[in-house]
């Protein structure tokens, strides 16, 4: 028995940057193209566009020029004949020695269904990284991510008054702009140091871009009272149900505490963030090979010059290939694109490479900025140090550090051991959560450059309901 499938020529998965900029160039051509993506409409991270009855109720709109010419891509995707399925979770994908393969998933009417294609775009983009600490899974803790989410995508402001904390470009704009929506900002603390952020304007024009917006961001928060300090770390959130009050302390560049420089300051709402991992667990489990690269967000899927994966017909676009921002993202999009129109042979190829031309050509500055930014999203290695024991680091299977700590002296840093040993990772967000905090706690323990290989990924990489399974649409013939 198997899966009834829908012919394609590409399936892409993923509506972020790097999928519907591979999906615009690919449909304009004629491919026959179908688009899948878990959210309620194509945008993923960055365009986040409010559903129409909030729109009027959205408190923030970017006004960059990349975001604008996102959001003209989005537009432009109504006058092509390209299939799109929102609220599609991708569960797993089968590769075919010919290339490509069959993609399956659960559909928005909570049915499976599968797809096959002989060219496939992997371009599912990245999460946020979590560093725990004591008491982050109390209510009244949220993710900046999940703050914009509320801002962008519906006008909810998460609290009147909101502590932010992390490092990376998101803690930052982030605060400034719940500033905009009408919260207060008393705190954004970041446990890198200034210094650090100062050495990426050394590295060209579009670091003096990104840091002129950082400075926006800054004077909103100040202009409204509010204070960003510089190696500042988060030691505990504490309150009985609910946030109450937040523990902070001075750090060294190391992530060593300064002693007696806590300080108790009462809050309800605190945002945090560090940084983004690529969302490799597609690729991972359809066996496509992966490299690691710290510059890159850790463990990205590896890519040759034209995006394809180590798999025949399956390749790689956007921020699982590794983290470097929007230009990369729809850049690389547009490269999976036009590698497959060659292969094709829509006999458009000319109309292609004239359209890959106009695209900015992406600048070495970049490059190197997209590094700067990852290595600023990195918190000191020493703030592993402030973990305590009793700190749930799984949130699914409420799994302590105390109950990982042990196993980590004792020399195991395989995470498949970990897991099996303590059930971290077993839970249903399968790892996403904890997963790279085991490894930078296997790395930090090992004293090794590199972490283990990540948590393996099995098919369906999400959870899904179990009455998907029960009026499956199959062909009937027995395997
Ligand atoms: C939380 C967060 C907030 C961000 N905010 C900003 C910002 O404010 N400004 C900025 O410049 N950059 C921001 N970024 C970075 C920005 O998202 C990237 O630079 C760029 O847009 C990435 O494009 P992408 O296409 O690679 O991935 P994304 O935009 O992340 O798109 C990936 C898409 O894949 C879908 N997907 C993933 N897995 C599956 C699956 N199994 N099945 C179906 N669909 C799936 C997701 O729903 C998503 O729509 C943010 C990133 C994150 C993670």
């Amino acid at each position: 028995m198997s899966l009834k499938t829908a012919a394609y020529q590409v399936i892409i998965i993923g509506a972020g940057l790097a999928g519907l900029s591979a999906a615009e160039m690919l449909s304009g051509l004629g491919a026959k193209v179908l688009l899948l993506d878990e959210g309620m409409q194509p945008g993923g991270q960055y365009l986040k566009r409010p559903l129409p009855l909030l729109r009027r109720l959205a408190t923030i709109h970017d006004n960059d020029k990349m975001h604008k010419k996102g959001m003209e891509l989005l537009d432009s995707l109504n006058g092509l004949e390209l299939e799109i399925q929102a609220c599609t979770q991708v569960l797993g994908l089968e590769p075919d020695s010919q290339g490509g393969g069959m993609v399956w998933g659960e559909t928005k009417d909570g049915k499976l269904s599968a797809w096959r294609a002989p060219h496939i775009i992997l371009a599912a983009g990245a999460r946020e990284r979590f560093i725990p600490f004591k008491g982050w899974t109390l209510p009244g803790v949220i993710s900046t991510g999940a703050v914009q989410l509320m801002l962008k995508g519906s006008g909810i402001l998460p609290a009147d008054k909101v502590m932010v904390a992390g490092c990376g470009p998101l803690p930052l704009a982030v605060a400034g702009e719940l500033v905009k929506a009408g919260a207060r900002v008393p705190h954004v603390w970041d446990p890198t140091g200034f210094l650090q952020k100062l050495g990426t304007l050394r590295k060209g024009a579009i670091a003096w871009e990104k840091a002129a917006q950082a400075i926006k961001y800054q004077a909103l928060v100040m202009l409204k009272g509010g204070r960003l300090r510089h190696r500042v770390a988060i030691l505990e959130a504490r309150g009985s149900g609910q946030l109450e009050e937040v523990v902070t302390v001075r750090i060294n560049r190391s992530g060593k505490p300064k002693g007696g420089s806590e300080r108790v300051i009462p809050a309800r709402c605190l945002a945090v963030g560090h940084g983004f991992v690529p969302n490799i667990e597609l690729a991972q489990q359809a066996g496509c090979e992966l490299e690691y690269d710290a510059d890159r967000g850790g463990w990205v899927v590896r890519v040759d010059a034209g995006l394809n994966t180590s798999l025949p017909g399956i390749y790689a676009a956007g921020e699982i290939t590794g983290i470097a921002g929007a230009k990369i993202s729809q850049n690389q999009g547009c490269r999976a694109a036009y590698a497959i129109v060659k292969k094709l042979e829509l006999g458009k190829v000319l109309r292609a490479s004239a359209y890959l031309d106009t695209l900015t050509m992406l600048r070495k500055d970049e490059e190197h900025l997209a590094v700067l930014i990852n290595r600023l999203s990195i918190p000191p290695a020493g703030l592993w140090d402030l973990v305590p024991d009793n700190t749930i680091i799984c949130r699914c299977e409420d799994i302590t550090f105390g109950q990982v700590r042990p196993l980590l002296n004792s020399g195991v840093y395989d995470l498949s051991e970990l897991k099996r040993s303590t059930r971290a990772g077993m839970g249903p967000c399968q790892g996403r959560t904890c997963g790279p905090i085991l490894e930078a706690l296997a790395q930090a323990a090992s004293r090794g450059k590199e972490p283990p290989p990540p948590l393996p990924a099995r098919a369906p990489v999400k959870p899904f309901r179990l009455s998907a399974l029960l009026d499956l649409e199959t062909t009937g013939d027995k395997k």
